[in-house]
Parts: C-alpha cells; structure tokens; sequence
C-alpha cells in the first residue's frame, strides 16, 4: 500500500501574497496530526516558500521531534547551480536550515533538458553518491517533468544509483502527451525504481471538480471527497511507493489522512465513472497551471502568472451574467504586480514551467478578459 507523503510547497500563509508568511501555529497542528495518525515523509525544498519552507519545517517539527520519528525529503536546486563549490554549500546550507546531521531522502530538483546538462557539467550524481556514502543522505533520487524518453535518458545514465524517482502523476495527466505520466510510471515498474507522486491532485484543481463531476463521484462513492477519488487513482498504481499532498489547511490533511489510512484502490466501476470525469474535467480547464510557482522567480516584470491564471480559470468556468467578479481580484493584484501585458515576452517563465505552458499566449487572453476594467 502506497505511504502518504506531506509536500510542503503549499503551507497555511497568514498574508496570501507573501510566500514567506507561513503560519507557524497551523502549521505545527498539522505536522502533530499528521504524525499522530502514523504518517513521517515530509518532502520539502531549498526554492518552496521563497526559500523558507526548510527552515519552517525545521521549527515545526525537526525541533519538536524526535529525529527517529519522522523522513525528511529535500532537494538541490539545479536552476541556482553554476559550480561545484556552490553545490557542496548549497547542500551543508539545507542540512543546517533543516536543523538535521542528514536527508532520508534527497532529489536533484527538476531534471529536466533544461538543467539536466547542469547536473552532468557539475556531476552532481557524483557529489550526492559522496554525500549517501557519507551518511548525509539516505536515498538518493531526482524529480523530474520530462516525458519517458528522456526518463530513460537519465536512467540509463544513472539509473544505478538511483533509489526512486519522483514524478507528477495524476488521473488528468495520464495520458498526457507531454507529461507522459503513464510512459514514465511504465519506465520506472520496468527497472524495478520505485516512485514518489507529486502533484495527486494538480495544485488542488482535482479537488475543485466542475459541479456535474461532482455529482458523478458523490453518488458513486457516497462521503468521499474529489480530492481522495485523486489519490486512490495513484496510490492504486503498483509502481508507487509514496504519495505527496501539497496540503494547505488542516482540513485537507484529515481528508487525505482518511484516504490513505483506509486505503482502498479505484474498483472497475469507479474506474469508469474517472474516464467519464477526465472528459469533463478537460472540456472545463482553461489553463492547466499546478501553481507550482516555479515561474515567478524568473519573471523581470514581476507578472503574478498563477494568481492570473487560477481567477481567469475561475471566470472561464462559472461565467457571470455581468461583468466578471474576479475583475477586483485582478485589480487588486495589479497593484502589487506587474499586469499580464507587461510582458516582454523574454520566455524565462516558459523554460522553468514543469507544465510546458504557453505562458505568454496564455497571458494574452489574461489581459484580453481584465484589462478593459482598469
Ligand atoms: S515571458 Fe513575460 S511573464 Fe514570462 S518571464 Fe518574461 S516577462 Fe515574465
Ligand atoms: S505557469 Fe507553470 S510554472 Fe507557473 S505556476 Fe503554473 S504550472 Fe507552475
């Protein structure tokens, strides 16, 4: 039975529009709960929460815990990565921001074609082999958005030394043709390299289903929520050996907590009632953003592309009779933002979306639906 992993990339802020804000006390409720109900993976990162999730987990559970009482996940951030010096530092930065001697688990963050050749120039492997040989990492793994012919790329490269692979898979991208979920899964069951989920639920949208999808999974699983019909989807996979929730508020960890403890895979009816779901699903995203964040970094206009996304997405789906309410969302993040036509279209956003999304155009109809408001 797969093991359920808390992501720590979305936690509880106190103002939603500083990622650095994290919600100490929420967030120490949560790590007790999540401990209590028998769950230890926590899987963090040197780039989450603008760089302070490692130390937000170190204050919420590294120095409330006992050591042997939980796994600690996290990751080196390849897209910071220019030498092999700064690698070295960058590793003995998060062993001291995480307050820990070493990482049960610990992932070259995002190997993708864009930094993959990053990880070959620097040999990274290399460097983590040390660092497992050391005793600094437990396990030593990659997360990766590419599809499955370059996974076997990387694999056949490293796939020696390689202890899992984090991948994002989930019902609505299984048969996507650029994340390739079910190629990749299929790579890994075949090397016997088992595989830690990412994004179950794709940024919480599968657990925001359109109202009739809604409907469908309600009378055929009565008391289940969407989000848990997303995680017995992968928890089902015989290739996956830890689920990863990004989880927000308390609510949400019960729910998956719930999920995962009486697990029970999707049975063939349930499975039919997804494929009915998946085609509703799509006919209904207009842009298929994660909010992973990844993007905003590396923006020179400061453009808040997964706030824009998420209210266009909301205005796309439930269209008003007037003029569309998340007009004053928009206004009000204007005012802290660079707008979607501020874009200078230099394609950074692009290079760094693990989603593949054609930011740029996607922009253009942004500003199309809001701007005319200003
Ligand atoms: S293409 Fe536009 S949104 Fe993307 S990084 Fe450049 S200015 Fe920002
Ligand atoms: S646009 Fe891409 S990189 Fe940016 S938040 Fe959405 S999915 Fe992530």
């Amino acid at each position: 039975m797969a093991d359920l992993g808390f992501g720590l990339m979305r936690l509880p802020l106190r103002d939603p529009d500083d990622q650095t804000s994290i919600d100490m006390d929420t967030l120490k409720v949560m790590v007790d709960e999540f401990l209590d109900a028998g769950f230890d993976y926590f899987d963090t990162a040197y780039y989450y929460h603008a760089n302070s999730s490692e130390r937000a987990i170190r204050e919420a559970l590294v120095e409330r815990h006992p050591r042997s009482s939980f796994r600690l996940a996290t990751k080196m951030p390849m897209k910071l990565l220019e030498s092999e010096e700064q690698q070295e530092a960058i590793f003995r930065e998060q062993l001291s921001n995480c307050g820990v001697e070493y990482f049960d688990c610990y992932l070259l963050h995002n190997i993708c074609r864009s930094y993959y050749p990053t990880a070959e120039r620097l040999h990274t492997f290399d460097f983590l082999m040390r660092m497992r040989e050391e005793g600094r990492i437990r396990r030593l793994g990659f997360s990766i958005h590419d599809d499955a012919e370059f996974l076997e790329r990387v694999l056949d490269a490293h796939g020696d030394h390689t202890d899992f692979v984090q991948l994002q898979v989930n019902y609505l991208d299984w048969d996507n043709p650029d994340t390739q979920a079910r190629r990749c899964c299929e790579v890994c069951e075949s090397r016997g390299i088992p595989v830690i989920v990412m994004e179950p639920v794709k940024g919480g949208a599968l657990a925001k289903v359109p109202p009739e999808v809604e409907a469908m999974f309600a009378e055929a699983a009565p008391g289940m929520s969407p989000a848990s019909w997303a995680m017995r989807f992968v928890g089902g996979l015989g290739c996956v050996e830890t689920v990863l929730s990004g989880m927000t508020d308390p609510d949400q960890m019960r729910d998956n907590i719930r999920t995962m403890r009486d697990f029970r895979p999707l049975d063939e009816r349930e499975m039919e009632v997804l494929g009915k779901a998946i085609g509703i699903i799509n006919a209904s995203v207009a842009v298929p953003c994660t909010g992973c964040r990844y993007c905003v970094d590396d923006c020179p206009k400061a453009i808040a592309i997964p706030e824009y996304f998420s209210i266009y997405n909301d205005a796309v789906n439930a269209p008003s009779k007037g003029l569309p309410p998340q007009r004053f969302y928009y206004m009000n993040l204007v005012g802290r933002h660079g707008k979607a036509s501020d874009c200078i279209g230099c394609g950074r956003c692009e290079a760094s979306c693990p989603q593949h999304l054609p930011i740029r155009e996607h922009l253009r109809d942004v500003a199309d639906m809001f701007e005319k408001y200003l």
